[in-house]
């Protein structure tokens, strides 16, 4: 029997800063598909500081919550997808992660934007017990997060995007049948010779957006 696939999407009354969906487009058959930027988040949203879980040590990179609001307003939903190998690790709880977003989300609130979804893998092949032992199917390069979100959202992949800062994330998002961008933040720059040539690479977040935003006029 397969693993059943835990992603923590916590729907319902564990995630009550979890928004609303708005975005709508139609695909070719009229049904309604939506877009989405699906975002790995240490190093791409908030500055990597190896297994960040104190709300204080949370810090958004440069320009974050603005282009976050830029791609939303554009109809994008905006879906963080996170590997938290911390948890399995015993480094620190789920609730942890949880409350790490729930700071995050008010934080962006604030700069009039929110995020649509969090999926987090807090499972490591080597570590863990209970819930978050064992391999998964939602562990970063895999694609098991993504998948889900499309399935959650209806989301057309072939039209929505991700964004990290490392391989694994690049080849999830790929995986997924999205367009992969990275960037040079987090462990971006010391990746950037190693990705496939197809890839586009980007400074930062900011620079993610304007791309996506670009190619929408273009
Ligand atoms: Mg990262
Ligand atoms: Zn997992």
């Amino acid at each position: 029997m397969p693993r059943p696939i835990d992603l923590t999407t916590g729907r319902g009354k564990q995630r009550p800063y979890r928004s609303i969906v708005s975005a709508m487009v139609a695909d070719n058959a009229g049904k309604t598909l939506q877009r989405a930027v699906f975002l790995d988040r240490d190093g791409v949203i908030n500055v990597e500081k190896g297994y960040l879980h104190r709300i204080e040590d949370f810090e958004f990179l440069p320009g974050v919550p603005l282009a976050l609001r830029l791609l939303k307003e554009a109809g994008f939903l905006l879906v963080v997808v996170t590997n938290q190998s911390g948890v399995a690790r015993g480094y620190y709880s789920l609730e942890t992660v949880h409350e790490l977003h729930r700071h995050l989300q008010s934080e962006l609130v604030v700069a009039g934007v929110t995020i649509d979804g969090f999926y987090i893998c807090p499972h490591h092949p080597e570590h863990g017990s209970a819930d978050s032992a064992g391999e998964c199917n939602c562990r970063k390069p895999l694609p098991g997060m993504i998948e889900r979100a499309i399935s959650d959202f209806r989301i057309d992949p072939t039209r929505s995007y991700l964004i990290g800062d490392k391989l694994s994330d690049i080849e999830a998002g790929r995986a997924a049948g999205c367009r992969s961008l990275l960037v040079r933040t987090g462990y971006g720059a010391a990746v950037v010779q190693s990705v496939p040539q197809d890839v586009t690479i980007v400074d930062d977040l900011p620079a993610a957006a304007r791309f996506i935003l670009g190619e929408e006029i273009s």
